[in-house]
């Protein structure tokens, strides 16, 4: 039955407290029972072991009595992941947008906020931390109100700490969120629907198995997934034979099918996390026309990565290997300096996404590192040089507008719209080269650390540069040569 599902997410700027709302809703609902670690989900093994997206495994709730199912898929933490946030909301139906009291609105609240809306999801807003001193509840309300332009009544307020006023959001989601099956329901997704009377299925997650292979994280928009049928992976056409389907509880539990407007795993056979990325859908093998949206994601950041140590070669090549197998979003190859040895040029999402990956390769890998500072990769076409612009979005406290509007345009920023949502919100389109440099730590330390930063790539633009070799003994070492940009003056 349709209309007892709920599928929602929990957005929210980081830290405002999403994983620890999502534990006092697994203890609410008896999903899990007895003493637990804190942040429970962020500890599931699967999640733990999949790593790169550091983010909370999903999970089917029931609620009184079964008479409820309650779906929650997490959306991915931290900017570098924006598409990924995209694509997890096209899969439910409304989404708990958290602002933490101590902190008001911050720059990932309102991006995420925003792609909420556009999806027309419904928003249930939340104001978390009420039980700290600090907390100025009534405050945030007001911008909350502000922002979205609904009654302050109709703001929730809890601690996830405690769990004072959890169940009233669970009531909410309940009454507020539409089930798969509504009207508004097929509205939003009309070109799934329209498109394809089959089998289709959203990917929002995948991550690799020694033992299964593949195993696909999905949203079934039509038909019904079972063990043993035949599928293919849209964007490709990768043809497969599903082993097994099942749901989150949170561990993976075998189902007979995953049925219309349901949200589970299917293990695929297949070997490579590459073919099944987030965004791409499973559908039949007959049908023609894949769910549309789907967009690879590239890496926008590089650097050459060696090992201090000469005889680990080939320890970082099988560390990356190991990775790789489960970050659909890393690609390295090998390289060869002069300088430095072996290694290889490893692309990443961010800056954040290619320090998560520095960390993991020497706590888990326990391999001695040298990184070349990463850097974005400019196109040359017909030898003119293009470079990565970013779409940046600020929000601070008013007292720092001036100095942070000066930072942006020393850092080549293009200035497009301002915003007063009970903080100042600045958007401006900035080359990424920018942004990687040491812009985000200058952001934080003119503004006492109160304003906070989201972006996502715009396009690549022409740009006048030309590359600065190092030259040692007379010989170019590309490790050590870099892009410049020629003709800026900095104040
Ligand atoms: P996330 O990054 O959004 O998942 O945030 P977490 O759930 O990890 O919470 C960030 C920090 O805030 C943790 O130290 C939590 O213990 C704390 N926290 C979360 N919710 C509350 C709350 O309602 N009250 C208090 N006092 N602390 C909270
Ligand atoms: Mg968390």
């Amino acid at each position: 039955m349709l209309s007892n599902i709920r599928n929602f997410a929990i957005i929210a700027h980081v830290d405002h407290g999403k994983s620890t709302l999502a534990d006092r809703l697994l203890e609410i609902t008896g999903t899990i029972k007895g003493s637990h670690d804190e942040q429970m989900l962020d500890r599931n093994p699967i999640s733990r072991e999949r790593g790169i997206t550091i983010k909370l495994a999903p999970v089917r709730m029931e609620y009184k009595n079964s008479e409820y199912i309650l779906n929650l898929i997490d959306t991915p933490g931290h900017v570098d992941f924006t598409y990924e946030v995209d694509r997890t909301l096209s899969c439910v139906e409304g989404v708990i947008l958290l602002v933490d009291a101590t902190q008001g609105i911050q720059a990932q609240t309102v991006s995420n906020a925003y792609k909420a809306i556009e999806k027309n999801l419904i928003i249930i807003p939340v104001v978390n931390k009420i039980d700290l001193p600090s907390a100025e509840v009534e405050k945030t309300k007001k911008s909350i109100s502000d922002f979205l332009g609904i009654p302050k009544k109709e703001i929730m307020e809890i601690s996830a700490k405690t769990g004072k006023g959890v169940e009233k959001v669970i009531e909410a989601i309940i009454t507020k969120i539409p089930s798969p099956n509504s009207k508004s329901e097929a509205r939003n997704s009309r070109q799934i629907l329209n498109s394809n009377f089959g089998i289709s299925a959203l990917i929002f997650d995948s991550y690799y198995d020694s033992h299964k292979g593949v195993i696909a994280f999905v949203r079934v928009f039509s038909g019904s997934i079972k063990k043993s049928q035949k599928l293919k992976v849209g964007s490709q056409g990768f043809e497969f034979t599903v082993n097994e389907v099942g749901t989150f509880h949170p561990e993976l539990i075998t189902k007979r099918s995953l049925d219309d407007g349901e949200i589970g795993y299917a293990v695929t056979n297949l070997k490579d996390i590459h073919k099944v990325r987030v965004g791409d859908s499973l559908l039949d093998i007959k049908s023609e026309k894949p769910l549309p949206g789907y967009k690879k994601v590239s890496p926008m950041v590089f650097a050459s990565v060696f090992t201090v140590d000469p005889n680990d070669y080939l320890n970082l090549k099988k560390a990356l290997e190991k990775l790789y197998l489960n970050d659909s979003s890393l690609e390295f190859s090998p390289i060869y300096s002069k300088a430095l040895g072996a290694g290889f040029r490893v692309g990443f999402l961010g800056l954040l996404h290619a320090e998560v990956v520095r960390e993991r390769l020497e706590r888990e890998y326990d391999l001695d590192l040298v990184l070349t500072p990463p850097q974005v990769e400019y196109e040359v076409r017909d030898g003119e040089y293009h470079e990565p612009i970013a779409k940046i979005l600020i929000l601070t406290p008013e007292e720092y507008m001036s100095d942070i509007m000066n930072l942006c345009m020393n850092h080549r920023g293009k200035f497009i719209t301002m915003d007063n949502i009970s903080q100042v919100s600045l958007s401006y389109e900035m080359p990424l080269s920018e942004l990687i440099s040491d812009f985000f730590s200058q952001l934080k330390s003119i503004s006492a650390g109160f304003a906070s930063l989201d972006w996502e790539f715009l396009r690549f633009d022409n740009v006048d540069a030309d590359k600065l070799e190092v030259l040692l003994n007379e010989e170019p070492v590309e490790e050590f040569s870099n892009d410049v940009i020629k003709q800026f003056n900095r104040q």
